[in-house]
């Protein structure tokens, strides 16, 4: 049972609890406090520290290869395409306004994809000079993508076609980012308690009961679920779809020359320095069904896989070895947007992701904390 001095203090009602101690939660946290200085306002969190996508990704701060664009404009249409590029843009431009150079590693070293020959191989040139005039309003005049092709070899990349660079993309260290966040986060006197997990509500209408998996109880006017690939425990109408990323990191690699972050295959490869090492995520493409799950136990088929495609790309003069491997959950939405959703009158979620939350939360989570103040 509670004392009186916790249920008056660590457990007081709230306005707002939000489930969820990511990305997503921290930034809709930041925003609504922003928006409504007055509100009050708990995250829960179960893990000690955030267990989900947040601070097990590859730290790209990314608005989208050529190819990823391209893509989704034949999916979604021109303009959802450019509103998600847009969002990505100004949430790298906004992750910059709030944190040093030194807070959060942020390496500006600009991003490439690395390409075979593919049919429309002769129009690569076309389709970059196409993708820059519609971006143009969204970062200015000037090029995004350009051809760097001539440097696949310069750059310590082998048996790839082509390659195409974007100055605008840049590495951060998720950790440090997740870890000033929370930081700022508090210092706005939000309250975040972690190693609680919430297990089941009771909507009274004027006011949500949570209950945790330790028989705890929160009370709020409003819940948010910002749960990401776990969603599905807690709401699983929202059919959000859970898919695990797994990473490799390798020891230093002595004279490496690959710097940057990379992208290939539509992103289901996707590499970058971290001084001389590589790290290297993804390969979710070559066991989908296994990798459709909230577990984080990664797989020796996808770890061989990330391998063979290091030894296969990567120009070094000392056979490879990894030093450490990690697995993050990651959700998916159905059409790849971002989802804001009201579940009940006073319970929402907001899934912002789809594996490319890095850049996207700063600006959605804006979107998010005004729908649930009007
Ligand atoms: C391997 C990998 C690589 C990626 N690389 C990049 C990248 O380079 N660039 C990029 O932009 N994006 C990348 N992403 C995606 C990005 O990390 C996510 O989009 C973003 O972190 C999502 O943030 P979130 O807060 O929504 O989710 P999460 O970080 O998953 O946070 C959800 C939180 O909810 C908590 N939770 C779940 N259930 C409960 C419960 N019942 N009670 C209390 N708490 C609960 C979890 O513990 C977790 O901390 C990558 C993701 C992965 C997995």
């Amino acid at each position: 049972m509670l004392s009186f001095w916790e249920t008056d203090s660590f457990y007081s009602p709230v306005d707002i609890a939000i489930i969820g101690g990511g990305l997503m939660g921290l930034w809709t946290a930041l925003e609504l406090k922003k928006q409504s200085p007055n509100i009050s306002i708990t995250i829960v969190e179960r893990s000690t520290t955030p267990l989900g996508a947040s601070t097990r990704n590859a730290g790209f701060a990314c608005f989208g290869s050529l190819t990823e664009l391209l893509s989704d404009e034949s999916s979604m249409g021109t303009n959802a395409m450019l509103e998600i590029v847009e969002m990505r843009y100004k949430g790298i431009e906004k992750i910059k306004s709030h944190f040093s150079v030194e807070q959060i590693d942020l390496d500006e070293c600009g991003g490439y994809e690395a390409l075979y020959n593919m049919d429309w191989a002769n129009q690569l040139n076309d389709r970059i000079a196409y993708i820059n005039q519609l971006l143009t309003p969204i970062i200015g005049n000037h090029d995004c993508f350009s051809n760097a092709t001539k440097r696949i070899k310069s750059i310590g990349l082998k048996k790839f076609d082509h390659l195409i660079f974007n100055p605008l993309e840049a590495g951060i260290h998720s950790g440090k980012l997740v870890s000033a966040l929370t930081d700022l986060v508090k210092e706005k006197g939000i309250r975040i308690l972690n190693g609680m997990e919430i297990i089941s509500w009771e909507n009274l209408n004027d006011k949500v009961i949570l209950s945790t998996k330790s028989n705890q109880t929160i009370t709020a006017n409003q819940v948010l679920f910002c749960t990401n690939g776990f969603t599905n425990e807690l709401l699983p109408e929202l059919k959000i779809a859970p898919a695990r990323g797994q990473i490799i990191l390798t020891a230093p690699i002595n004279g490496l020359l690959t710097k940057g972050t990379f992208h290939f295959d539509e992103g289901f490869y996707y590499w970058r320095n971290i001084g001389n090492r590589i790290l290297l995520g993804g390969a979710r493409n070559s066991d989908f069904t296994n990798e459709a799950t909230t577990s984080f136990e990664g797989s020796d088929l996808i770890r061989n896989t990330l391998l063979d495609f290091l030894q296969n790309h990567l120009e070094t003069s000392a056979p490879i070895t990894i030093e450490q491997s990690w697995s993050g959950i990651m959700g998916f939405t159905k059409n790849k947007l971002p989802l804001f959703e009201r579940v009940e009158n006073n319970i929402s979620a907001a899934i912002a992701c789809n594996g490319m939350g890095v850049a996207l939360t700063p600006i959605f989570a804006e979107k998010v904390a005004y729908q649930l103040l009007h």
